[in-house]
């Protein structure tokens, strides 16, 4: 039987098909890099990615809120001010939605490891040329030269690279005093001085009193200066994240070290596929991304497959339906999940299922459909008695324009002025900040 073969032998997905996975013309290099990658340390521990776990599980609850996010695909070339920004402004939207929630925030980047991108066609054609499409920094280059974009293997170690340094500014930033809830409060002080966001001001000056009455309370704000980000990112690149897999040296249990939490893409989440058989093999907590195609019958079997021993916080369901479907489609999915009975905690990602593309052929997203699907996804759960417990955005700190609206009404004229996303299309720092508000006051309600 599949279950049995699959408990006893971790290397079982190997024998099921996987989808979106490169072809490396040298397999002598592809051996050599992973042999190599085997016997480094691990990028993350099991004491952190359990204490994610349990963070997730209360996130499933209605005991905290989660906020994962980050770029679409991040690049080996991501500066380290680039970096810092984009850690800000999830320390920025957190602080808005703890308010929001009255409830701790789990923040977790898609950050120090979201190398690896699917793609729905191979190729790509550019004045009669024909090269295989970009799949990511840890897989080809993005330049479209025949060069760069053959597989090849030594960018994994790079990847592992650029991902432990990106760990260590993120260690750096999040516990060097930079994350001081006052300082951050500040920050988007600064935000809502902006005429555009003049709705939120009564938002902002509430926040502001409360700090006000925790340090007249006396409340320690050394214990508020260091936060906990975790980092995550889709593990699609199987070879890779299979030579991450490392048995802790406390637990003994067998972690996938890439990354504290990794996720299952929407075209790669057959239960019976590779990519679910792989990460049933790790005890990390693990989330799967699924679209307005699911059918409840696949909600029950990922929750077989991933968390037969119902652990809370074990599996997550990121909701990506769009925001005309979600309130038809979802309904149905939770229910799935409550027959079952093992406890699954819900995300919604309110940018996947809203990517159009534009009079001038730019990949975007509109930010009132962005607000409104995770407006559903909250209606949806309070409709059902169940609970909506966060959100996953694509964003980057930097100022860029790639999403349509938000405040400073960016337009289809203005999308060619910093279009600057490798793949999908991200909220800037403003639209995110606006988003969290948005969220708070949903939170709220
Ligand atoms: C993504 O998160 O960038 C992505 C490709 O999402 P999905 O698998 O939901 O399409
Ligand atoms: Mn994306």
């Amino acid at each position: 039987m599949v279950d049995n073969k699959r408990a006893e032998y971790p290397s079982f997905w190997r024998e099921l098909p996987a989808a979106q996975q490169p072809i490396y013309p040298d397999t002598d290099a592809l051996k050599a890099v992973l042999t190599d990658l085997r016997s480094r340390p691990p990028l993350v521990f099991g004491g952190e990615v359990d204490s994610l776990r349990k963070c997730m599980a209360e996130a499933g609850r209605g005991r905290s809120f989660v906020l994962m996010g980050g770029d679409c695909a991040e690049s080996f070339y991501d500066s380290v001010e680039s970096i810092r920004r984009k850690v800000q402004t999830i320390l920025q939207m957190a602080a808005v939605l703890t308010y929001g929630a009255s409830m701790p925030v789990v923040k977790i980047g898609r950050i120090a490891g979201q190398y690896a991108k699917p793609r729905s066609i191979d190729v790509e054609t550019r004045d009669g040329v024909s090269l295989p499409v970009y799949r990511g920094d840890s897989i080809n280059g993005y330049d479209f030269t025949s060069e760069a974009r053959t597989p090849d293997p030594s960018r994994m170690l790079e990847a592992y690279l650029r991902a432990g340094t990106t760990l260590n500014i993120i260690r750096a930033f999040t516990t060097g005093g930079y994350a001081d809830l006052r300082r951050v409060h500040s920050w988007n002080q600064g935000f809502t001085s902006n005429p555009a966001y003049m709705r939120f001001e009564d938002f902002a000056d509430e926040i502001d009193r409360a700090m006000r009455f925790m340090e007249a309370a006396g409340v320690d704000f050394d214990t508020l200066r260091q936060v906990h980000l975790y980092a995550s990112h889709e593990a699609l690149q199987l070879e890779y994240e299979d030579s991450m897999v490392r048995n802790d040296f406390l637990s003994g249990q067998r972690y996938c070290a890439s990354g504290h939490l990794l996720w299952i893409g929407e075209r790669t989440r057959s239960p019976e596929h590779a990519h679910v058989s792989f990460l049933s093999s790790v005890v990390n907590p693990v989330a799967v991304k699924i679209g307005p195609a699911t059918s409840p019958l696949e909600v029950s079997s990922l929750i077989e497959r991933l968390n037969p021993a119902g652990d809370p916080g074990r599996l997550t369901f990121i909701t990506r339906m769009g925001s005309n479907r979600i309130r038809d489609v979802l309904p149905r999915l939770i229910e799935a999940a409550s027959v079952d009975g093992r406890p699954v905690t819900w995300i919604a990602d309110p940018m996947h299922g809203n990517t159009i593309v534009s009079r001038g052929n730019y990949k975007t997203r509109r930010f009132d459909a962005i607000i409104d699907e995770v407006r559903g996804f909250f209606e949806v759960h309070k409709a059902l008695g169940t609970i909506p417990g966060g959100i996953h955005i694509e964003l980057t700190g930097n100022d860029v324009t790639e999403v349509l609206g938000g405040g400073a009404q960016i337009g289809e004229a203005n999308l060619s002025e910093r279009y600057e996303t490798l793949v999908d299309p991200r909220l800037n720092h403003e639209q995110s900040l606006e988003m969290a508000f948005e969220v708070a006051e949903m939170l709220r309600n």
